[in-house]
């Protein structure tokens, strides 16, 4: 991974960074993608573009984005997919996900949240008291939502930190729901266009959602091709992929992505992959993997196995529903995102049999030797939840192992171990 040649050190000072902090973070994430990525046989050429995201994480785009708030434009954080990307893009926002996927500054983010709290949300706030994250110091607004407790709840302290607008998720699917959702994306619009000074029209709205909706498929593209066998990429580059779609200038991210399908679909022609074709296949679901958490994929690869798609918010929950683009006027296009965000299969909604059966059509459907579950530590509806999957999948034929971590690395060893085991116990 190559280091930015551009000095950006004044600009993360202008943005209020802990410098030597932000430096310690900087130097540790090209060690550990080194070590993940870089050691891969056989990568598709296209690869070479995330190469360089990752090499200028913190510089290249976030130079983009105060070019972007410069030039009169906003920026707006998000930590979930139920945040309508499409309106903050219609008002001329650029949209970033501030999940993250590292533990910093725990020691502070314990005086505030309890110990176990998932690492997801210590890792957020971790970032925010640490001033490390040059994407929320960037950050005109950032949206959060009622998901889990724990978030909700962590977003009371974050207000103090952040401008904060928070969305309220309801946790059921009724028509009931569905009203109380839609009146939350109208306040959402409310609050973007009173930031932006920008109104939403069809047309803004349309354009948007076309364009995020070609994101989708040309995601949607590179992982039809993890059908083939061999599979023509490996599950590491395939979650990069997406967990860079959360911050990625969007046209440029949809084709660089459409670049990567076409030579996939020149490899599976050929009969070409990285992985041998009697290597396992295994679907991983569970809660979200933001960068630079590549552990459990890691783990999998090195043992052998390949995997071969992700049910989770950093994979096809994150791609699989497109808006419907066919709706012309503003309140039939706003009842087309309520009813693609409210159709996505988060385990904080009551009843969630719809990602039960997801997770069972696509372990066929990219025939899936085993289930991996991996879940957060303290994340309750993942975790209670897992039982359920773990159900269908008993009823449906198809082994799962079900891992429980969080973002340290103390536990690979015994991850590998696990892993390791499941592969015999599935060969
Ligand atoms: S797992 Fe649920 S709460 Fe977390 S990002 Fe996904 S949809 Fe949002
Ligand atoms: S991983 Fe679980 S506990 Fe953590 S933020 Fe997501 S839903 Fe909440």
């Amino acid at each position: 991974m190559n280091q930015p040649t551009t000095d950006y050190r004044p600009m993360w000072e202008a943005l209020g960074l802990d410098l030597p902090a932000h430096d310690a973070l900087l130097a540790a994430i090209p060690v550990l993608y080194q070590n993940a990525y870089l050691t891969q046989a056989d990568r598709p050429e296209g690869m070479a573009y995330f190469d360089f995201v990752m090499s200028e994480i913190h510089g290249l785009r976030i130079k983009e984005l105060v070019d972007h708030r410069a030039a009169g434009g906003i920026v707006v954080g998000t930590f979930c997919l139920y945040v309508p990307e499409e309106i903050i893009r219609a008002l001329g926002g650029q949209c970033v996900g501030l999940c993250a996927g590292a533990e910093w500054a725990y020691g502070e983010v314990e005086r505030i949240l309890p110990q176990n709290t998932c690492a997801l949300i210590k890792s957020f706030v971790g970032f925010k008291l640490g001033k490390v994250c040059p994407y929320v110091e960037s950050a005109d607004l950032v949206v959060g939502e009622t998901t889990c407790d724990g978030k909700k709840k962590a977003y009371e302290l974050f207000a103090d930190l952040a401008p904060l607008h928070v969305m309220e998720l309801p946790q059921m699917k009724r028509p009931q729901d569905r009203v109380l959702w839609r009146a939350e994306i109208e306040q959402l619009i409310a609050k973007l266009e009173e930031v932006s000074g920008l109104e939403l029209t069809a047309e803004n709205l349309a354009a948007a959602t076309k364009e995020v909706n070609d994101k989708r498929r040309a995601l949607q593209r590179l992982n039809a091709a993890r059908r083939a066998s061999p599979v023509p990429i490996s599950g590491k580059d395939a979650l990069l992929a997406v967990q860079v779609a959360f911050y990625d200038d969007v046209p440029r991210f949809t084709a660089m992505v459409n670049k990567i399908a076409d030579e996939l679909e020149v490899r599976v022609a050929a009969g070409e992959g990285v992985a041998p074709a009697d290597a396992p296949r295994l679907l991983v679901t569970g809660t979200p993997m933001s960068i630079p958490n590549w552990k459990l994929h890691d783990v999998i690869e090195k043992a052998g196995a390949a995997v071969v798609m992700e049910e989770m918010c950093t994979g096809s929950r994150y791609y699989s529903r497109l808006v419907d683009e066919s709706p012309k006027d503003l309140p039939a296009m706003i009842d087309a995102l309520t009813d693609k965000y409210l159709d996505i299969n988060c385990a904080c909604f009551t009843p969630n049999s719809a990602r039960i059966g997801d997770v069972i059509r696509l372990a066929r459907e990219y025939e899936a030797d085993g289930i991996v579950q991996c879940d957060l530590h303290f994340c309750g509806p993942y975790q209670v939840e897992a039982t359920l999957v773990e159900r269908a999948a008993k009823a449906a034929g198809i082994p799962t192992l079900r891992i429980d971590t969080d973002y340290s690395v103390g536990d690979i060893a015994q991850l590998t171990t696990r892993v390791e085991a499941f592969l015999e116990m599935i060969e």
